[in-house]
């Protein structure tokens, strides 16, 4: 599964690896897909609900969304600075992303040549044969940085 339709742009946000998993398109689910992709940043689930009311998707729904998404790993939790759970959404098989602990800011990192020659040595120490890998980096942005300086 590579969940790549994001990347094309906003004409096309149809999450189709849903299909192709034999999960049904529906409406909720682009909905959710739609707001994940231009949301741009880590989410808490009250901002996820709240954006979901907002068009039209009840909180049972927002949350099964939540955990069908999660579930097939396109989408990540972790701990803000407050202790609060975010989600981020992350590129299955390449995600490689910072996230800010403070202003929930994600910036999305190329595989540069230090992943791919970490990705290497963890193969040769390991014998493994790594299909994809997925890096969450968390932090504070340059901005936050700034502001608790
Ligand atoms: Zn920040």
């Amino acid at each position: 599964m590579r969940p790549q339709e994001h990347k094309r742009g906003r004409d096309d946000v149809r999450p189709l690896f849903l299909r192709q998993a034999g999960i049904p398109l529906t409406r909720p689910r682009i909905v959710f897909w739609s707001y994940l992709i231009d949301a741009r940043k880590a989410l808490t689930l009250p901002e996820i609900i709240e954006a979901m009311r907002e068009r039209g998707i009840g909180r049972a729904t927002a949350y099964r969304c939540v955990k069908l998404f999660t579930d097939l790993g396109v989408l990540r939790s972790f701990r803000d600075i407050t202790g609060e759970t975010c989600h981020v959404l992350v590129h299955v098989g390449d995600g490689h992303v910072l996230v800010c602990g403070r202003c929930h800011a994600v910036v999305e990192l190329p595989a540069g040549r230090e992943v791919v020659r970490m990705i290497r040595h963890a193969q040769a120490v390991s014998g493994f044969e790594v299909y994809g890998s997925e890096l969450m980096l968390y932090g504070l942005c340059s901005d936050c940085r700034l502001a608790l300086s």
